[in-house]
């Protein structure tokens, strides 16, 4: 059987293969089985590699989407009476800023240009004046517009100051190398549904084993969310404390498989090519592209929208000719987003210009 093939060009869920796709077809099983614990301790180590030595490291999975393991973190982590000190250049690290204020945790909002790199200088100032600041807290890959933060800077400024280093990294796991022993991470967040290519439902933490088990010392602002607990109890019993999405991790197992086929170097220049082909051809049209080459993840891309072009036109547009793009996410740039991630490669991103052009022609924007 095959599955009629969609081209999503938005930043996650993404394309998935078709045997991802089956692999969510299995006997119904009981999740407190061993049969079942020992798939999600699988899935548990193979994710942990991909960024950390497992012998120190351990990946926490959850039941919910991304933002639930950054709730989860940013809930866990800092200790009453601390402060984060939260790195906000776009939508996503707006929203760490919302969860720590729902929590009524103290933070410092450290706006940043959505566009430009963080200026390190005023960053180590606040740190500086405050002894309250307890954590950095960091987007990797920022969504909206696909400005690459650097986390060796920013880890080497977490490590001198003594500050716990706590990591969003969605849009990049599984397609830009990172290593949190290197780079002194402490936390860091992903999802099933993204760069690792598998089905959506799965969010988790990869944390410092011996940061894992001092979050023991505090005293929880939540239930279903807390960290400490959610390790406590894998740990103990290789089960997730309440009803995991079962098909989803089979399927984010066999993701696992093929990526270790293809390695993680393989994907990173699957993608690059993609998104060097998308540049190409966008100057090619006369289209601009808001982060400078020198500051992008290459993993999505935000456009100015011409003049004239109604978004949800093109979209519907693109829509029935089996390709889904993105709205923009940034208020003072009218753009939309297109993401190459997913099992797509440079032919589909050529198959998706070569339409756009067209569409532009025809509505008359040269
Ligand atoms: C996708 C994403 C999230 C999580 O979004 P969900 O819709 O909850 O899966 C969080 N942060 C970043 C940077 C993302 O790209």
């Amino acid at each position: 059987m095959n599955v009629d093939r969609k081209i999503l060009l938005n930043p996650g869920p993404a394309t998935t293969t078709d045997s991802v796709k089956f692999a969510q077809v299995v006997p119904d099983i009981c999740p407190r089985e061993r049969e079942f614990g020992d798939l999600m301790e699988y899935v548990s180590v193979e994710l942990t590699k991909i960024v950390a030595d497992p012998d120190y490291y351990t990946t926490v999975l959850f039941a919910g989407s991304g933002t639930a393991v950054v709730e989860s973190v940013i809930s866990s982590v800092i200790p009453h009476g601390k402060k984060a000190l939260i790195i906000n250049n776009g939508a996503y690290g707006d929203r760490m800023c919302q969860i720590a204020s729902s929590y009524g945790i103290d933070y410092i909002e450290f706006k940043s240009s959505p566009v430009e790199p963080i200026i390190l200088d005023t960053l180590k100032d606040i740190i500086v004046s405050d002894s309250d600041i307890s954590h950095l807290v960091v987007v990797h890959n920022e969504t909206t517009t696909g400005l690459l933060n650097d986390l060796n800077d920013l880890g080497a400024i977490a490590a001198k100051f003594n500050l716990g280093f706590i990591v969003d990294a969605m849009s990049s796991y599984a397609a830009i190398p990172i290593s949190m022993v290197d780079q002194k991470i402490d936390f860091l967040c992903a999802s099933s549904n993204k760069n690792i290519q598998g089905m959506a439902g799965v969010g988790f933490v990869i944390g410092s084993t011996e940061k894992l088990q001092a979050l023991n010392s505090i005293r929880p602002r939540n239930f279903y969310l807390n960290l400490f607990a959610q390790y406590e109890n894998f740990t103990k019993s290789h089960q997730m404390r309440f009803t995991p999405p079962v098909q989803t991790l089979y399927a984010l197992k066999q993701a696992i498989v093929e990526f270790k086929e293809e390695t993680l170097q393989g994907r990173c220049e699957r993608y690059s090519k993609s998104c060097e082909r998308l540049k190409y051809h966008l100057k090619e049209i006369g289209l601009t592209y808001l982060v400078d080459d020198d500051y992008h993840s290459k993993i999505i891309t935000a456009i100015e929208l011409p003049d004239g072009v109604d978004f949800d036109h093109m979209h519907d547009h693109f829509f029935e000719n089996d390709i889904t793009i993105y709205p923009g996410k940034i208020g003072e740039f009218n753009t939309f987003r297109i993401a190459n991630i997913g099992d797509i490669d440079h032919r589909d991103i050529d198959v998706f210009c070569e339409m756009l052009k067209q569409y532009l022609t025809e509505f008359g924007v040269s």
